[in-house]
C-alpha cells in the first residue's frame, strides 16, 4: 500500500519530512522521496497530510462510556463509592461488550490505535477489540484478596495473551488501597512467572500518599519495591500525581511507567504530576485519557494540550515539557509502557499503525516540516484525523468506520445506559 506525498513525522517527535511511505501487510515497508513510487497510490497526500504514529492510551476503562456524566463534579472517593460503584455492581458482560466498542468508536476517530484497558469481564472487551482491530492491553481490575479473581485475571492471560499479536493481556491490581500489600506482592509474583505486565493505579490522590504513610507504615516508593512492581516485565503505574520529588531516581531506565492522566486529574481535583521532574530524572511518562466517566473525553489530543500547558504554567517555564516530548509520550512511551516493541516510530520494519491528519485547514496555514510538531499540539485537534490504521488496515477513514457499526453500536449503548442506571 502507497501513501504518497505526506509529511512524516520522523523518530525525533521534532522534525518531518515529505515521502512516499510504502507499507507490507502489517509493517512500513520502506519510506521514499516525495512522488517517486511507481505503485498505485492509495491515498494521495499532495503534501497536505501529515501521518504519525497512532495514538496510544495509556490507561482507560473503556467500557465506562456507558457512565459517562456520573457524579461529575464530586470529590474522588465520593464519586467512587455513591456514583460508581453502585452503578458497576450492576454490569453484565453484554454492557461491558457494547460499552467498550463505544469507547473504541471514539478513540479511533481521534487517531488512537492502541489502549490499555482495567475493567471486568475482559473477555468481553477482547472480543470487542478484536473487532474493531486496534492494538491492545487489557486486564481485569483485580480488588481485596480473593483468589478467585486472580484466578479469572490469570485465565484472561491464557486465553487472549499473544506476544506478538494485536492483544496483550496484563493482570491488574486495581490499586494499594484496595489490594492488600501481601496480595498486592502475590500478583505481581504471579504476572511474573507469566512473563506479563502490571498495570495499577498509583499515588492519585494525596488521600491515598496519607494511607500509605499512616495506614501501612510505608514510604510510597519503598512500597513500590516491596509489592513486586520492579520485578515483572513491565509496570503501568497509572497517575503518579503523589510521587515525592526526592525519590524519583529509582523509577528511571526500569519496566516502570508513570502514565499522566492530565484531565482527569484535574476534573478530580487530584492534582498535579510532577511531570517535569519524571523528565528531568529519566523517569518514563506515558498519557491517558482514564475512564469516561471522569474526563469525559477520551482524546489524546486533548491530552497532549493540557500536559504541555498545565506544566508550563504551574512551573512558571514556557521551556519545560515541551511538544516533541508530548508527541512521544502519546506515542511510542506509550507503546513501550504497554509491553509493544516494534509500535510508535515510523520506521521500516516497525508496525503500520498510523493517524493521518489533514493539514488542508485554516489553522495549519504555515506549517512547514520544521514546525510541524507543535502546529500540531498547540493548534491541532482531534478533528483534524482523517484516517487511522492499525497494523497496516484502515480502521476509521474520512468520518467513517471501516470495522465497526457506529449506529447500531450507539444504539445498544443507549440501551445498556438505561438498564444500569435503573436497575
Ligand atoms: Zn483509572
Amino acid at each position: 500500500m502507497l501513501l504518497r506525498d505526506v509529511l512524516l513525522l520522523d523518530s525525533s517527535m521534532e522534525k518531518a519530512q515529505p515521502c512516499d511511505l510504502v507499507l507490507s501487510g502489517p509493517v512500513i515497508d520502506s519510506i521514499l522521496p516525495p512522488r517517486s513510487a511507481s505503485l498505485a497510490a492509495e491515498l494521495d497526500g499532495k503534501g497536505s497530510v501529515a501521518v504519525l504514529p497512532g495514538f496510544v492510551n495509556a490507561h482507560s476503562h473503556a467500557a465506562m462510556t456507558l457512565l459517562r456524566g456520573l457524579g461529575d463534579e464530586a470529590p474522588l472517593m465520593e464519586w467512587l463509592q455513591e456514583k460508581i460503584w453502585p452503578v458497576e455492581s450492576r454490569l453484565r458482560p453484554e454492557h461491558v461488550y457494547w460499552g467498550t466498542l463505544l469507547a473504541l468508536l471514539e478513540m479511533l476517530s481521534r487517531g488512537i490505535t492502541c489502549f490499555a484497558d482495567m475493567y471486568f469481564f475482559m473477555d468481553q472487551a477482547a472480543e470487542a477489540a478484536r473487532q474493531s482491530g486496534m492494538r491492545c492491553a487489557l486486564c481485569r481490575g483485580l480488588v481485596g484478596s480473593d483468589e478467585k479473581k486472580l484466578e479469572e485475571g490469570v485465565d484472561l492471560v491464557r486465553r487472549f495473551h499473544d506476544p506478538s499479536g494485536m492483544i496483550h493481556v496484563q493482570l491488574g491490581p486495581h490499586a494499594i488501597y484496595t489490594v492488600p500489600p501481601e496480595a498486592f506482592r502475590e500478583i505481581s509474583m504471579t504476572a511474573r512467572d507469566l512473563g506479563v505486565g502490571v498495570h495499577t493505579h498509583w499515588l492519585e490522590t494525596e488521600w491515598e500518599a496519607g494511607y500509605i504513610r499512616e495506614e501501612l507504615g510505608k514510604d510510597p516508593v519503598d512500597l513500590l519495591f516491596e509489592v513486586g512492581l520492579s520485578e515483572v516485565p513491565f509496570a503501568i503505574l497509572a497517575h503518579g500525581v503523589w510521587f515525592p520529588e526526592d525519590r524519583l531516581e529509582s523509577l528511571a531506565g526500569g519496566n516502570m511507567t508513570v502514565v499522566h492522566n492530565p484531565n482527569s486529574n484535574l476534573k478530580l481535583g487530584s492534582g498535579i504530576a510532577p511531570v517535569p521532574s519524571f523528565l528531568e530524572k529519566g523517569v518514563r511518562v506515558a498519557l491517558g485519557t482514564d475512564g469516561a466517566a471522569s474526563n469525559n473525553r477520551l482524546d489524546i489530543w486533548d491530552e497532549m494540550r493540557t500536559c504541555c500547558l498545565l506544566h508550563k504554567g504551574f512551573r512558571r517555564n514556557p521551556c519545560t515539557v515541551r511538544a516533541a516530548e508530548v508527541l512521544r509520550m502519546a506515542t511510542l512511551d506509550g507503546a513501550r509502557a504497554l509491553g509493544f516493541e516494534d509500535v510508535g516510530l515510523l520506521k521500516p520494519g516497525w508496525q503500520a499503525d498510523l493517524a493521518l491528519v489533514n493539514l488542508d485547514k485554516p489553522h495549519y496555514v504555515g506549517v512547514t516540516p520544521e514546525n510541524l510538531c507543535a502546529s500540531l499540539v498547540y493548534s491541532g485537534s482531534s478533528a483534524d484525523v482523517e484516517g487511522t490504521l492499525a497494523g497496516g488496515k484502515w480502521l476509521f477513514r474520512k468520518g467513517r468506520h471501516e470495522t465497526l457499526d457506529e449506529r447500531a453500536i450507539v444504539r445498544q449503548a443507549r440501551i445498556c445506559r438505561k438498564e444500569l442506571l435503573e436497575g
